[in-house]
């Protein structure tokens, strides 16, 4: 591992001001990069294998950051604070009864060991599981921008079929994203000038065109403080995660929906992109089926030999989907 400064602010602020300073940092400072940590379920992992190379890390658990609540909000909507861990979002009960797809997802996203750790923020920030991405031996743009991408032409079954680039195919492994994507949260920052910041969701993740490794729209050094939702949709709310074992494995399609009575409602999708997947224009033809939907949802697609499967096992999990709420509520 490479050696990095450690610093512990106790304000977000203070987190900030610290990332501004130490990014510009004299010549004797070590250069790079600097990273927040909390949780560091997936940022230790990528450190360890050199992936991320961090000059400065900056610690942003102090409780007095106070970063750590889930509050009411005046509209009706509910605040996340960017460090309630996804196994306290999970369990909360105004999650539960009123945002339940964001329960699901979080509980499908990763083992209680995991979730006791991981925060909101870091699940927003979590990077690719490409297998090429983590072989520091194969070309990728993501890791190391100009090499190539090993997946385009290699393995791919995991890989996205739609928003793809030339130089990179990789989907976003977050489930929590997907959720959040399809309820239309807001993600609150702090600038590295100390202003804040509010991100619609659906402007937050980017997609990969020829800068795969810009994966948010997040300024270097902008901390994340944070996530609201809007009121309760109602509805019926499904999480649906398709994928080759039944646990500890990442989505090959995953959807998010929110179903009326009179057939309307949204969805958004998981594992075919480098982005959580939704598109609002096709969820008018909801009521006329999934493949009517996924017509539209998937028009563009470019999947790979390997993974041209998805296309069909997103209309299939969907229809699903549609047949399911028909029935009683489990
Ligand atoms: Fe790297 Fe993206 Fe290609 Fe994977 S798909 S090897 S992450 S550039």
């Amino acid at each position: 591992m490479k050696s990095f400064t450690y610093h512990r602010p106790t304000t977000p602020a203070e987190a900030v001001a610290t990332a501004a300073s130490a990014a510009a940092a004299p010549q004797h400072q070590p250069p790079g990069t600097t990273k927040f940590i909390a949780g560091g379920t997936n940022l230790l992992d990528l450190m360890k294998l050199q992936i991320e190379t961090p000059a400065h890390l900056i610690d942003v658990t102090s409780p007095t950051l106070g970063l750590d609540q889930i509050q009411d909000t005046e509209n009706g909507g509910l605040k996340i604070g960017a460090l309630v861990r996804n196994t306290d979002l999970a369990a909360d009960p105004r999650v539960r009864s009123d945002y339940a797809v964001l329960a699901r997802a979080i509980v499908a996203g990763a083992s209680p060991q995991i979730r006791n750790m991981a925060t909101t923020a870091g699940n927003l920030l979590q990077r690719t599981r490409c297998p090429y991405f983590y072989d520091t031996d194969q070309p990728c743009n993501k890791r190391t921008p100009g090499t190539g991408c090993g997946a385009l032409h290699g393995y791919s079954r995991q890989h996205a079929i739609i928003g793809v680039s030339d130089s990179c195919i990789a989907t976003h492994p977050s489930d929590m994203a997907v959720a959040l994507r399809l309820l239309d949260a807001t993600v609150h920052t702090l600038q590295p000038d100390g202003t804040p910041r509010h991100i619609p969701i659906g402007e937050f993740h980017r997609l990969p065109d020829n800068e795969p490794h810009l994966e948010t729209t997040l300024l270097p050094g902008e901390l994340i403080t944070s996530v609201t939702l809007p009121p309760p949709l109602g509805g019926r709310h499904v999480y649906l995660k398709i994928r080759d074992r039944a646990s500890y494995a990442f989505a090959l399609v995953s959807i998010a929906a929110v179903i009326q009575p009179d057939g309307r409602g949204r969805i958004a999708i998981g594992g075919i992109a480098h982005i959580p997947w939704r598109v609002e224009a096709a969820e008018a033809d909801l009521p006329q089926g999934a493949k009517a939907v996924t017509t539209r949802l998937l028009a563009g697609a470019r999947p790979t030999p390997q993974n041209a499967f998805k296309l069909k096992l997103v209309e299939r999990a969907l229809a699903s989907i549609l047949e399911d709420v028909k029935g009683p509520r489990p």
